[in-house]
């Protein structure tokens, strides 16, 4: 077996070739590159995806989440609670509107937020929960959004790594106040290039949101507000609306991948393999396993030619720029064993059995030699 990388496009992309060809033909030749059809066309698909009557294309991840808690009204000084557990984006756009990202640790057998640590971290300041439906399992939803509603706390949902997730049923992106999504190459609907969106069932928000997209205003050259420049452009609106057609598709070869990783991993050392909460559904953005040779074991695939990556090495209380929150090392205990013991498996559409087959051998050699 030669090479196995982390992520592989290839298999994607050799399959969808001439349709992005075409739509980028369509955009070169319309001459209409920003706010255009393609993105009106993608936001109408994006919102059926997501079972919401708006979605608004945005410039990334980071912006639609930033963008949700800005047409939210979240204010300087007030609170938004988040996982200890997320990538730094999540805490970033709580800090873009002046506020302060305050931390939850997460359930330990599903690593999403954990409902009932939520309350607790509620104050006067509260003003929005975002859970994190983190490597592509939905959080428990039910759960969040009955403690927004006693608390009267607004949702935003970071749906980055979970397009097409459910829980009881109802898909992610479609639960929250207003909730932001992620096209970067990498997630599982991926742009050729940066790219975001926030779904929503609120006419008022996806409203503002358009507007504070394209520099707060509706009416070109008329500005309301002081808004940015977040849009999302036409060709990358296009290839988003090729490969959504092949979406859940490429979701269920994700979640045969990790059938395999399962059968052939459930009994090899110490790893703990993935846990999917009963109600809610995994669509494998990323398979992540734990165990406590994490650095050896990654050393060991490396020198076997497996790529994996470690989501995240470093919690986000204990990054430098938000060393001004005062957190130190034990703060986020579960968040802390995660960010020293996890490890990210190779998956893609279009990884082969045998090459499963080679990432497992690896790793039970491995443990064979070292256990
Ligand atoms: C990728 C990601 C983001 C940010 O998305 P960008 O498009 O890179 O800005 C936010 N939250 C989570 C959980 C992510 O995985």
């Amino acid at each position: 077996m030669s090479t196995i990388p982390f992520l592989n496009f290839e298999p994607m992309h050799k399959l969808i070739r001439s349709e992005i060809m075409q739509s980028f033909q369509d955009v070169y030749d319309a001459n209409w590159f920003i706010m255009g059809k393609k993105t009106e066309a993608f936001e109408k698909e994006y919102a059926a995806f997501t079972n919401t009557k708006y979605s608004v294309g945005v410039s990334n991840g980071l912006d639609a989440l930033h963008l949700s808690l800005k047409a939210l009204g979240v204010l300087k000084g007030e609170e938004v609670i988040v996982p200890s557990n997320t990538y730094i984006a999540t805490a970033l756009a709580v800090s873009y509107v002046g506020a302060n990202p305050v931390f939850v640790e997460p359930d330990v057998n599903t690593y999403n937020i954990n409902p009932a640590n939520i309350e607790a971290a509620i104050t006067s300041k509260t003003k929005v929960i975002m859970p994190v439906h983190l490597y592509g399992q939905a959080c428990d939803m039910d759960a969040i959004m009955a403690i927004a509603k006693k608390h009267n706390l607004y949702v935003v949902e970071d749906n980055a790594q979970a397009h097409g997730a459910t829980f009881n049923g109802k898909i992610t992106g479609s639960f929250g106040n207003a909730n932001g999504t992620s096209f970067y190459p990498g997630k599982n609907l991926g742009a050729l290039g940066d790219a975001g969106a926030v779904s929503t069932n609120d006419e008022s928000i996806a409203k503002k949101i358009s507007i504070l997209r394209n520099y707060g205003s509706e009416k070109k050259y008329h500005n309301e507000e002081i808004g940015f420049n977040m849009r999302l452009d036409e060709v990358q609106a296009g290839f988003l609306s090729v490969k959504l057609k092949y979406l859940n598709e490429w979701t269920n070869q994700r979640k045969e991948i990790a059938k395999q990783y399962y059968e052939a991993l459930k009994n090899i050392g110490d790893i703990v393999l993935p846990t999917v909460n009963t109600n809610a559904t995994h669509v494998y953005h990323l398979y992540v396993i734990k165990t406590n040779f994490r650095d050896d074991l990654q050393k060991y695939l490396s020198e076997n030619r497996v790529g994996t990556l470690i989501h995240y090495p470093i919690p986000p209380h204990l990054q430098k720029a938000y060393s001004y929150l005062g957190y130190k090392k034990g703060d986020f205990p579960l968040a802390e064993e995660l960010a020293n013991k996890s490890l990210s498996l190779p998956i893609w559409p279009g990884m082969t059995k045998n090459e499963v087959i080679y990432v497992c051998e690896i790793i039970s050699n491995y443990f064979r030699k070292h256990l």
